[in-house]
């Protein structure tokens, strides 16, 4: 998994561009703009996926706003608070009670268990 986030800088045109691992960890982090960017691969050839990316977010409206663009499946990550960094508060949130939880009437297994009566059937008789 691959996500990325964009941001403006304060020069129009051109952003920032950060790539995180599935544990959000900032793998590297570039400079672009929509004709250069500064990775590796953009100093070599005329375009990489930071320079496509760039158009996605500005589609999606996802500059800035924190949002992670998972570039291979084009998922939407939602944005996390990365400093606060604890996890235990989302943890502490009661869990919803099973809304489709069974009946508590208990299981008939009495009125099936029980023999039947088979002694007034015979007195019946
Ligand atoms: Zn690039």
């Amino acid at each position: 998994m691959e996500l990325y986030n964009l941001k403006t800088t304060k020069t129009p045109g051109v952003f920032i561009i950060t790539k995180f691992d599935k544990h959000l960890e900032v793998e590297s982090s570039y400079i672009l703009t929509y004709d250069d960017c500064h990775c590796p691969r953009g100093q070599a050839h005329s375009n990489c996926r930071h320079r496509t990316m760039i158009h996605i977010f500005k589609q999606h409206k996802h500059v800035d706003d924190g949002w992670f663009l998972d570039y291979h499946t084009r998922q939407w990550v939602p944005p996390v608070d990365l400093d606060t960094n604890a996890p235990e508060a989302h943890e502490r949130e009661p869990a919803p009670l099973p809304a489709a939880a069974a009946p508590v009437d208990p299981p008939p297994a009495v009125a099936s268990g029980a023999p039947k009566p088979r002694v007034l059937g015979l007195r019946g008789l």
